[in-house]
């Protein structure tokens, strides 16, 4: 499933598999998916090529928020596909999880102008991301950043604080990394990056609340 695909269609391409009228998640998730797509509820939708729903399989263990869709997302519809959606590929395998098992999207549904996070955005679109939340079901949820961290959990430290380390959001844990664009233009952040990859492969690999 992806943001065009349906359930229980492919990772990043959409068309593979037919949704089933009889599936309730299938039909809740077209329905979520084309109201995203349609949406015009912030400035957003006058710039945008591609909105940017989601990638993944259905009901994922692990759900990945990173904050917003940059150039190459906006371009191809699909979320963490450019350069920081390679180095969080390779860090979805590194800590064992396989096709099927995790799920990617963003707090904002559409690129902002130059990259900015706008909270008045983040607001807009929020109720789409509790939607995804609610019919996704993840088991353990991962920020990717500051911006997705707050968006969770607005009573959290400074993400460099709270990166690597189980936090709740309702019921479910919450493990906060740096945004992968960090680990890729900053020496310093690579090395944090690798050090709360193991924490999470821990994490995921330890009983009970890693999912
Ligand atoms: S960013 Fe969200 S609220 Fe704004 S137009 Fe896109 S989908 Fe709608």
């Amino acid at each position: 499933m992806d943001g065009r695909a349906t359930h229980p269609g492919p990772l990043r391409s959409g068309g593979a598999s037919s949704p089933s009228s009889s599936d309730p998640f299938t039909a809740a998730w077209v329905s979520l998916r084309r109201e995203i797509e349609s949406c015009r509820r912030c400035p957003l939708h006058r710039t945008r090529r591609h909105v940017v729903v989601y990638r993944g399989g259905p009901r994922p263990r692990v759900l990945f928020i990173g904050e917003a869709p940059g150039e190459a997302e906006d371009r191809s519809g699909l979320p963490f596909v450019g350069r920081s959606g390679r180095r969080l590929d390779q860090a979805i395998t590194e800590v064992g999880l396989r096709d099927g098992e995790f799920g990617i999207l963003n707090v904002v549904k559409c690129r902002p102008p130059g990259n900015r996070f706008l909270s008045e955005a983040a607001r807009k679109c929020r109720p789409f991301l509790e939607r995804q939340l609610v019919l996704l079901e993840p088991k353990v949820i991962v920020t990717l950043g500051a911006h997705a961290l707050a968006a969770l959990d607005p009573t959290a430290p400074t993400v460099t604080v709270a990166a690597g380390r189980e936090r709740r959001w309702g019921t479910t844990p919450l493990f906060p990394l740096l945004h992968p664009a960090a680990a890729l233009h900053a020496p310093k952040y690579r090395v944090r990056w690798e050090t709360d990859l193991r924490a999470l492969s821990e994490f995921l690999s330890g009983p009970p609340g890693g999912g």
